[in-house]
């Protein structure tokens, strides 16, 4: 069925267009709400099918019905959509690919905008590109792979949106080096809380702009960014090398870092199949040479890794930036992909790295972070990151260290409502170590503890709320100020 009316609404399964809050509980009216609506690019989906996709995320562990989803056709529907929420008091959260995992992207009773529909990337001068907010960055990739280039870092998956990464920060393998997406952003276009649209960057409403920037939804919805590009070569040497301890591959992470050899640095571990329940640690290392071949020996004939378990090779730039994809349609074929994913992401400052790792790797077992669980341990370079709401330590170094975690019902792993509370639990183990959540996961929060976490920027950040959102309907999913 067509559920396309532009301007008009559209149930998408020829049922009223009302009356949909929670079974049980009467809703506000939608109809009611949107009467007052101009004409849209896009369109509005008040129907059953989409209140539910909207109320779901890579998590599966937090559901929020909306009352209704505006497919966003252009800035301006988002804009209208957003005038009229702020006079009735109605929330609203923008969503790229509904890839955060403990309903961030989430409104009930509300309307959630769905930015798939604003996807187009512009090439621009000077190596920029110009990127909708709803793109994912492997759209952007295929634009500026056509000229040689590739933004400045990517996410390991790059089916996440621009604007819901940049929202968040945005980090990789390459954040050793660039920082955070964040910080390749030249400019913005917004659509703030009170339905304005606006340009910012670093020189022009620098206010709003530092507003934005991992600014976790809270002041405006994203719908254009120009991001900075570097060039790429067509294909890439990749190390994988293996550790027996964290305290190892972190020792050699911080030498790579501190010269800057690989253009990519990560790390993670993996179940040790020598060792019940235990674990074995990988450097995953590249160099991306414009020209010639890279020296083996200059790259890592210094390291102490297992030496006999390397494994090097060459790949295409494009299989690298987009190695997830056959991982992830093997899960999606198992099911697993579908699963709820109680994910913590943590940034620890060097000092409590060493100690903080050793002792929750030494009390985690495979089975905890689920048959697809993965762990992430990487090195960044703190004063890279420039966006101020992006909340990491203040060390030189700092190291991302994420559970990545998969329940799987039925499995040996911890139930949903388990991993959750272990989450909480090592959240706040990382902050009595100076560390910060990396937002993007699911840790039970309260609003003291998002004062917290925001530290000395949260008279920044709720100055900016009150000016940019001050009706508060943006990004309830975060309960930043909702509770
Ligand atoms: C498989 C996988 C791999 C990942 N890998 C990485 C990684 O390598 N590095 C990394 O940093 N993160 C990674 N993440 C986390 C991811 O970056 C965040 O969860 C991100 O917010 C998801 O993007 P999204 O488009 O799905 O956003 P959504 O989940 O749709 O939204 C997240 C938040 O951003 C807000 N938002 C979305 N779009 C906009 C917009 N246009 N303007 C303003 N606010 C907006 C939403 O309202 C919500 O509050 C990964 C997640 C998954 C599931």
């Amino acid at each position: 069925m067509d559920n396309s009316l532009n301007g008009k609404e559209t149930t998408g399964t020829g049922e009223p267009a009302t009356g949909f809050g929670p079974p049980g509980r009467p809703g506000p009216s939608a109809s009611l709400l949107f009467a007052d609506l101009p004409p849209l690019d896009g369109e509005l989906r008040l129907g059953e099918r989409a209140a539910a996709e909207a109320a779901d995320d890579y998590g599966h562990l937090v559901h929020h019905r909306p009352l209704g989803v505006l497919c966003a056709g252009s800035a301006s529907d988002i804009a209208a959509v957003l005038r009229l929420c702020a006079d009735r008091g109605v929330r609203a959260a923008a969503r790229g690919r509904g890839h955060s995992t403990y309903g961030q992207a989430q409104a009930e009773d509300g309307v959630v905008i769905d930015m798939g529909t604003l996807n187009g990337v512009r090439w621009e001068r000077d190596g920029r590109v110009a990127v909708q907010g709803g793109a994912c960055w492997s759209e952007v990739l295929r634009a500026t792979l056509r000229h040689g280039r590739a933004p400045r870092v990517l996410t390991d998956y790059l089916e996440l949106s621009v604007g819901g990464t940049l929202s968040a920060g945005g980090l990789g393998g390459a954040s050793h080096r660039y920082g955070a997406q964040t910080d390749s952003v030249a400019e913005l276009e917004v659509v703030t809380g009170t339905g304005h649209i606006e340009i910012c960057s670093p020189t022009q409403r620098p206010g709003l702009f530092h507003a934005v920037l991992a600014g976790l939804g809270q002041c405006a919805v994203i719908t254009r960014a120009t991001l900075e590009t570097v060039p790429v070569p067509p294909t890439v040497r990749r190390y994988v090398l293996r550790y027996s301890s964290p305290a190892a591959l972190m020792r050699d992470q911080r030498r790579l870092v501190a010269d800057g050899r690989f253009d990519y640095v990560e790390g993670q571990t993996q179940p040790d199949p020598e060792e019940e329940g235990g674990w074995r640690y990988l450097l995953e290392a590249v160099a991306m040479p414009l020209g010639g071949r890279p020296d083996d020996t200059a790259l890592i004939g210094d390291l102490h890794d297992e030496r006999e378990h390397a494994e090097i090779g060459d790949l295409p730039f494009p299989e690298f930036a987009d190695r997830l994809a056959p991982s992830v349609a093997y899960l999606e074929s198992t099911g697993e992909w579908r699963d709820p994913h109680p994910w913590l992401n943590l940034l620890l400052p060097d000092s409590a790295a060493d100690d903080v790792v050793a002792s929750v790797m030494a009390g985690l077992t495979p089975a905890d972070i689920g048959p697809s669980g993965v762990v992430l341990l990487y090195p960044i370079r703190r004063e890279l990151l420039r966006a101020p709401l992006l909340r990491a330590p203040e060390e030189p170094l700092l190291f991302l260290f994420a559970l990545l975690k998969t329940a799987t019902p039925g499995a040996e792993a911890p139930t949903a409502d388990e991993a959750l509370r272990h989450n909480r639990r090592l959240y706040e183990l990382a902050r009595e170590h100076g560390g910060f959540r990396y937002p993007v996961g699911s840790v039970p929060m309260e609003p003291e503890d998002w004062r917290a976490h925001f530290g000395d920027r949260w008279a920044d950040l709720t100055a900016a709320k009150a000016e940019y959102d001050p009706a508060s309907i943006l990004a309830p999913g975060q309960r930043i100020f909702t509770g």
